[in-house]
């Protein structure tokens, strides 16, 4: 049971975790800040929070977990602001869809880093954001990584895992720079890629007709693309290293099954395509979320 919940970030990440927290009953008081006021009047209108406090520094008083869910970019002007306002034994979690980042945005904030802060990311989500779009059930069945620190105390990661098995997730550990690799690759390399495309494609539409005959195939790789584009931004930058290295590779491959199809190479790009398809009939219905 959480007593006095104070969320940073009242949006489709944070709004969906309270919704479920409520659901079950696990959660007392909830304090939502963040920059609009608009949208913490509209958060206390439906139901998600119970007040507001526009100021990071005095909403986190009194709250026995801290929930951290702003865009990416605002996490360490927010980290700065909450540093020495946290009660003693509050603890911090966020769920920024990069963990390194934040870590090091948190060591700079807090001089150091703190035993109650465990840093995590719940592998689920949807293309729409804010908190009209938040709802209970979206993190049942679904994975959040967590990736504490060698200062994360025992009963502040016992906390963290409880809330998220609370709603229904799995939650497993892993180090920030194992987890920013794979998202680099599950994740982020997908959502930056099918921007790239969309992109590509409006800006050639004066010459072809393109959105007018896009069918199923277009609209399944690029549904992502309609993410929100600051939030992907804020990825790109604070998950620079990991992705550029996959964004390297892929164009090596790329580059390969250019030269196939200009080589009429088709046994190779065959043999290429049913790996492909092997691979994604094989494993990827165990895997979930979004970013
Ligand atoms: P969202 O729906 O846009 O919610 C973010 C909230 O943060 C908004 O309500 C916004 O409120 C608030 N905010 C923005 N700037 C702020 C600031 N400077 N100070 C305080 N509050 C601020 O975004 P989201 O999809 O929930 O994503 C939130 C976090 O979850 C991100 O770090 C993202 O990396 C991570 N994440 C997202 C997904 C996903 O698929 N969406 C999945 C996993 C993790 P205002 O409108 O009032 O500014």
């Amino acid at each position: 049971m959480i007593r006095r919940l104070c969320l940073i970030g009242v949006g489709l990440i944070g709004g969906s975790l309270v919704r479920g927290l409520r659901e079950k009953r696990l959660c007392g008081r909830v304090v939502g800040c963040g920059r609009s006021l608009d949208n913490l009047h509209h958060a206390i209108k439906l139901g998600v929070i119970d007040e507001l406090d526009a100021d990071p520094a005095s909403a986190v008083a009194g709250a026995d977990m801290v929930v951290l869910a702003t865009p990416l970019g605002a996490m360490p002007g927010v980290l700065a602001r909450i540093a020495g306002h946290l009660d003693e034994d509050a603890v911090l979690t966020d769920v920024g869809s990069a963990k390194q980042a934040v870590i090091d945005a948190a060591r700079t904030a807090f001089g150091g880093l703190p035993a109650g802060f465990v840093p995590g990311h719940p592998i689920a989500g949807t293309e729409h954001s804010g908190v009209e779009a938040s709802f209970a059930t979206l993190f049942e069945n679904r994975r959040v990584i967590l990736t504490p620190t060698a200062s994360s105390a025992a009963h502040a990661i016992r906390a963290v895992t409880r809330m998220w098995e609370a709603v229904g997730a799995e939650v497993v550990e892993m180090s920030a720079a194992h987890h920013d690799e794979v998202l680099a690759a599950t994740s982020h390399l997908p959502h930056v890629l099918a921007f790239a495309l969309v992109d590509a494609l409006a800006r050639m539409q004066d010459r072809i007709e393109i959105f007018r005959y896009a069918a199923g195939g277009f609209r399944d790789f690029t549904r992502i693309a309609s993410s929100d584009p600051t939030m992907w931004r804020d990825i790109c930058l604070a998950n620079r290293d990991a992705i550029l290295k996959m964004l390297d590779s892929y164009t090596d491959d790329l580059g390969r099954l250019r030269a196939m199809i200009a080589g009429g190479d088709g046994e190779r790009i065959a043999a290429l395509f049913e790996r492909a398809k092997d691979a994604r009939d094989g494993r990827l219905e165990a895997a979930t979320g979004e970013s």
